[in-house]
Protein backbone atom coordinates (compact mmCIF):
# COMPACT_ATOMS: atom_id res chain seq x y z
CA UNK A 1 0.00 0.00 0.00
CA UNK A 2 1.71 3.27 -1.05
CA UNK A 3 0.11 5.50 2.13
CA UNK A 4 2.03 2.88 4.58
CA UNK A 5 5.15 3.34 2.05
CA UNK A 6 4.82 6.89 2.36
CA UNK A 7 4.26 7.00 6.18
CA UNK A 8 7.50 4.33 7.21
CA UNK A 9 9.17 6.91 4.98
CA UNK A 10 8.16 9.95 7.10
CA UNK A 11 8.55 7.57 10.40
CA UNK A 12 12.21 6.85 9.18
CA UNK A 13 13.04 10.41 9.15
CA UNK A 14 11.24 11.05 12.83
CA UNK A 15 8.20 13.15 11.21
CA UNK A 16 4.62 12.72 11.14
CA UNK A 17 2.48 13.88 8.50
CA UNK A 18 1.79 17.42 10.72
CA UNK A 19 5.42 17.99 10.42
CA UNK A 20 4.77 18.61 6.76
CA UNK A 21 4.33 22.38 6.02
CA UNK A 22 4.16 21.95 2.35
CA UNK A 23 2.95 19.67 -0.17
CA UNK A 24 4.72 19.67 -3.83
CA UNK A 25 2.11 18.63 -6.60
CA UNK A 26 3.85 18.37 -9.86
CA UNK A 27 0.64 17.66 -12.18
CA UNK A 28 -2.41 15.98 -11.95
CA UNK A 29 -1.82 12.39 -12.58
CA UNK A 30 -2.97 10.10 -9.71
CA UNK A 31 -0.13 8.62 -9.02
CA UNK A 32 1.42 11.81 -7.97
CA UNK A 33 -1.99 13.36 -6.07
CA UNK A 34 -3.66 10.64 -4.12
CA UNK A 35 -1.96 11.01 -1.00
CA UNK A 36 -1.52 14.49 -0.91
CA UNK A 37 -4.60 14.49 1.15
CA UNK A 38 -2.83 12.99 4.45
CA UNK A 39 -0.62 16.13 5.07
CA UNK A 40 -3.83 18.03 7.10
CA UNK A 41 -1.09 20.88 8.19
CA UNK A 42 0.55 21.31 5.08
CA UNK A 43 -0.35 23.92 2.21
CA UNK A 44 -0.25 22.56 -1.56
CA UNK A 45 2.37 23.86 -4.19
CA UNK A 46 0.18 23.12 -7.04
CA UNK A 47 0.97 22.72 -10.90
CA UNK A 48 -2.12 25.21 -11.42
CA UNK A 49 -0.57 28.44 -13.05
CA UNK A 50 1.52 28.98 -9.71
CA UNK A 51 -0.56 28.84 -7.12
CA UNK A 52 -0.56 27.74 -3.48
CA UNK A 53 -3.84 25.77 -2.21
CA UNK A 54 -3.99 27.10 1.93
CA UNK A 55 -6.90 26.20 3.02
CA UNK A 56 -9.53 26.54 0.58
CA UNK A 57 -7.74 29.53 -0.56
CA UNK A 58 -5.62 30.26 -3.75
CA UNK A 59 -2.62 32.53 -3.13
CA UNK A 60 -0.47 33.12 -5.89
CA UNK A 61 3.30 31.95 -5.25
CA UNK A 62 7.04 33.56 -5.98
CA UNK A 63 9.47 31.46 -7.53
CA UNK A 64 11.57 31.13 -4.55
CA UNK A 65 8.90 31.18 -1.98
CA UNK A 66 10.11 28.01 -0.98
CA UNK A 67 13.71 29.39 0.33
CA UNK A 68 16.77 31.23 -2.19
CA UNK A 69 18.14 27.86 -2.53
CA UNK A 70 14.90 26.10 -4.31
CA UNK A 71 13.50 27.64 -7.36
CA UNK A 72 10.59 26.31 -8.62
CA UNK A 73 10.17 25.88 -12.71
CA UNK A 74 7.66 25.32 -15.16
CA UNK A 75 7.92 22.45 -17.11
CA UNK A 76 5.13 21.87 -19.25
CA UNK A 77 4.60 19.14 -21.78
CA UNK A 78 4.44 15.87 -20.12
CA UNK A 79 0.72 17.53 -19.49
CA UNK A 80 -0.88 21.21 -20.55
CA UNK A 81 0.32 22.39 -16.78
CA UNK A 82 3.49 20.18 -14.76
CA UNK A 83 5.83 22.05 -12.62
CA UNK A 84 9.84 21.02 -11.25
CA UNK A 85 11.76 22.07 -8.41
CA UNK A 86 15.62 22.91 -8.89
CA UNK A 87 17.26 22.92 -5.06
CA UNK A 88 20.81 23.85 -4.56
CA UNK A 89 23.02 21.10 -2.72
CA UNK A 90 25.88 20.61 -1.23
CA UNK A 91 26.83 18.25 -4.19
CA UNK A 92 25.51 20.48 -6.40
CA UNK A 93 21.86 21.44 -8.16
CA UNK A 94 19.30 18.78 -8.02
CA UNK A 95 15.75 19.26 -10.18
CA UNK A 96 12.89 16.86 -8.84
CA UNK A 97 11.95 16.57 -12.13
CA UNK A 98 8.20 14.65 -12.03
CA UNK A 99 7.25 12.93 -15.01
CA UNK A 100 9.12 15.47 -17.53
CA UNK A 101 11.75 12.60 -17.25
CA UNK A 102 10.65 9.12 -16.33
CA UNK A 103 10.76 5.55 -17.18
CA UNK A 104 8.14 3.03 -17.18
CA UNK A 105 8.84 -0.15 -14.31
CA UNK A 106 11.46 -2.42 -15.73
CA UNK A 107 12.59 -0.10 -18.97
CA UNK A 108 16.01 0.29 -18.83
CA UNK A 109 16.78 3.68 -17.58
CA UNK A 110 18.85 5.53 -20.46
CA UNK A 111 18.36 8.96 -20.69
CA UNK A 112 17.69 11.07 -23.84
CA UNK A 113 16.32 14.49 -24.43
CA UNK A 114 14.00 12.77 -26.97
CA UNK A 115 12.64 9.76 -25.14
CA UNK A 116 8.97 9.17 -26.28
CA UNK A 117 6.86 9.84 -23.36
CA UNK A 118 4.52 6.64 -22.52
CA UNK A 119 1.77 8.46 -20.89
CA UNK A 120 -0.10 9.69 -23.68
CA UNK A 121 -1.89 11.99 -21.44
CA UNK A 122 -4.00 14.38 -22.45
CA UNK A 123 -2.78 17.82 -22.97
CA UNK A 124 1.04 16.21 -23.93
CA UNK A 125 2.98 18.00 -26.11
CA UNK A 126 6.47 16.61 -27.09
CA UNK A 127 8.14 18.99 -28.69
CA UNK A 128 7.37 21.66 -25.22
CA UNK A 129 8.74 18.21 -23.10
CA UNK A 130 12.09 18.20 -24.65
CA UNK A 131 12.38 21.78 -24.30
CA UNK A 132 11.49 21.46 -20.44
CA UNK A 133 13.96 19.00 -20.20
CA UNK A 134 16.73 20.75 -22.07
CA UNK A 135 16.24 23.46 -19.63
CA UNK A 136 16.37 20.94 -16.70
CA UNK A 137 19.46 19.21 -17.74
CA UNK A 138 21.00 22.10 -18.95
CA UNK A 139 20.16 23.18 -14.52
CA UNK A 140 20.97 20.60 -12.89
CA UNK A 141 24.09 18.58 -11.80
CA UNK A 142 21.47 15.22 -10.90
CA UNK A 143 17.83 14.73 -11.91
CA UNK A 144 15.48 12.89 -9.88
CA UNK A 145 12.66 11.76 -12.10
CA UNK A 146 9.00 10.70 -11.95
CA UNK A 147 9.67 7.14 -11.54
CA UNK A 148 13.11 5.48 -11.60
CA UNK A 149 16.36 6.37 -9.65
CA UNK A 150 18.51 9.45 -9.52
CA UNK A 151 20.71 10.15 -12.49
CA UNK A 152 24.07 12.54 -13.08
CA UNK A 153 23.95 14.48 -15.59
CA UNK A 154 26.57 13.94 -18.02
CA UNK A 155 27.66 17.06 -19.21
ZN1 LIG B 1 2.41 11.84 -15.04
Amino acid sequence: MQSKKLLDALKGEGLTTNDIDYVFLSHQHPDHILLAGIFEKAKFITFDTNFIYDNDLLVEFDKHMLGRDIEIVETHGHVLEHISLLVDTSKGKVAIAGDTIWWVKGEKQVFDVNQEDHSQSKGMNMKTLIESRKRLIEAADYIIPGHGKMFKVEK
